[in-house]
């Protein structure tokens, strides 16, 4: 284990001149924990390997050694994928970090994993080019964690997630074997697509290396409305009738009414309309399109609603920060808060609000629902002052059980990680659980990477 002085002294061989975190050094205390709710665990030791090849043979002794490898990016997950395992290894990527190689031509970049997703936008921006994925953490994560967890955000709502974005990938198998999947071009049909396999694998089939990603020719500009609604109800009718006029925005975010009243406590001037709820529409293109949609956006809004168009940029950008801090205020607001992130299909959102109101209301629970309602997502966050753990745990997984009953998913962008696998087996049922186990242990026979994480036993 890394405890271990042999095995401290094997991988110090492996990464001679560089940052090796033990018990008690400075900084190690940040490894602990990532931003889901999961019990922080001490790391016994933390790892920046600076290349593909120093990752290989650090996977190599691990493999040898049975020891539990944690792969990290920027610890900002949200379901525990990423705080250590006792006695194991993290493997912090931070160190494979890079200015992207934008090739505009090919209309591609190629990036360290580690490089922060916020880094990876600008450079992109600055070729002029158009990398969609939106996390509102891009700051602190990284494209390699934004892989391994398929991650979304606000524009996938017309854009799709990270996997319809990455060309190929540099990864290490467990045992220390580089593999380098996919391709640079639009289309393939060769073989079967472990690019797409390891995308959403959380640190469990290998650790990522480099990234090949696909871009868009720059959308153009951007209006966005904001509608103050007087219900939730409302709001989802509203969602409807967006979806069925065919209008095709790049963010359509819901906030509650107890979303929106915590940013009213929280002191807020920002918040435009003096109505319970609100949704947060934009769409992007050319000035004729821009228009088009605006129009037709116009004509879905019901009476009793106030709407706002941005008048400008900074307004467009504050309204866009209210959605993205509200897990933030609801926090600081409101005492403790435990956030799912469940999706169910379009036709089925009203149900599925409906019935997990009423789950959390029969547990004297009170709940916040916000997120990205255009893709079926909402961040389902239960909100308490001293409820016991084990009432708190009951609420989640009935939400849960709404969300499969509709026809959803446990987890519509933060992944499974350690919060949600006890319920995994529901979703996946028996035999789809033993194929991927299988795919598993094929990529892992060791079972080292990310054990006891992500995937169903
Ligand atoms: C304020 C806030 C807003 C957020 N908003 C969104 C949002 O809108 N949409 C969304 O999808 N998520 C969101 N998240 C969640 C989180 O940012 C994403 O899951 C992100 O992709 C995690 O990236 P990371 O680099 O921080 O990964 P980590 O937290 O370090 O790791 C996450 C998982 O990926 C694995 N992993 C990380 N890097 C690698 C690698 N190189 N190779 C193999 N496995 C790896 C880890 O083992 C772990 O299982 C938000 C989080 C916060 C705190």
């Amino acid at each position: 284990m890394t405890s271990d002085e042999a095995i401290y002294d094997a991988i110090r061989m492996i990464l001679p001149n560089t940052r090796l975190l033990r018990p008690g050094e400075p900084g190690i205390e940040a490894y602990a924990r990532d931003e889901s709710t999961a019990r922080p665990v001490d790391a016994d030791l933390v790892a920046f390997p600076r290349s593909t090849d120093e990752v290989s043979r650090l996977l190599q002794l691990c493999h040898a050694q049975k020891i539990p490898v944690v792969p990290r990016g920027g610890g900002t997950g949200k379901a525990g994928g990423a705080i250590p395992i006792p006695g194991g290894l993290v493997l912090s990527t931070e160190a494979l970090c890079g200015t992207p190689a934008i090739d505009r031509r090919d209309r591609l970049a190629q990036v360290g994993a580690g490089t922060p997703l916020e880094q990876v936008k600008r450079h992109v921006e600055a070729a002029g080019l158009f990398y969609p994925p939106d996390p509102s953490s891009a700051t602190g994560c990284t494209i390699g964690g934004n892989v391994a967890t398929n991650a979304a955000g606000p524009a996938c709502v017309k854009y799709g997630p990270t996997r319809d974005y990455v060309y190929g990938l540099t990864a290490v198998l467990a045992d220390g074997r580089v593999l380098r999947s996919g391709h640079r071009t639009r289309k393939s049909v060769s073989g079967l697509d472990l690019t797409a396999l390891l995308t959403g694998s959380e640190g469990t089939l290998a650790v990522i290396t480099d990234v090949t990603l696909r871009l868009l020719p720059n959308p153009g500009g951007a209006e966005t409305v904001w509608i103050s609604l007087p219900s939730l109800e409302t709001a989802l009718e509203t969602v409807a009738e967006i979806t069925r006029a065919g209008l095709q925005p790049r963010m359509l975010e819901l906030l509650d009414s107890t979303s929106v009243a915590a940013l009213r406590r929280f002191g807020e001037s920002r918040v435009p309309g003096d109505l319970s709820c609100a949704l947060v529409v934009e769409f992007d293109g050319s000035q004729d399109s821009l228009d088009e949609q605006l129009r037709g956006l116009i004509a879905t809004i019901p009476e009793s609603a106030q709407s706002y168009v941005a008048k400008s940029a900074g307004e467009r950008a504050a309204w866009r920060q209210l959605r993205g801090i509200t897990s933030i205020v609801l926090a600081r607001v409101r005492g403790r808060k435990y956030s799912e992130d469940i999706a169910v299909p379009l036709s089925r959102l009203d149900e599925a609000v409906a019935e997990m109101r009423r789950c959390a209301r029969e547990h004297g629970i009170e709940i916040a629902c916000y997120g990205h309602v255009g893709d079926g997502n909402l961040h389902v966050n239960l909100l308490y002052d001293d409820a016991p753990h084990e009432t708190i745990a009951l609420v989640a997984d009935e939400i849960f059980e709404v969300s499969l009953r509709l026809g959803g998913t446990l987890s519509g962008e933060h992944g499974i990680g350690q919060l949600k696998r006890h319920m995994l087996h529901r979703e996946l049922g028996p035999e789809m659980a033993r194929l991927q186990r299988g795919i598993k242990s094929l990529f892992d026979p060791h079972d080292i990477l990310n054990p006891g994480r992500a995937l169903a036993d």
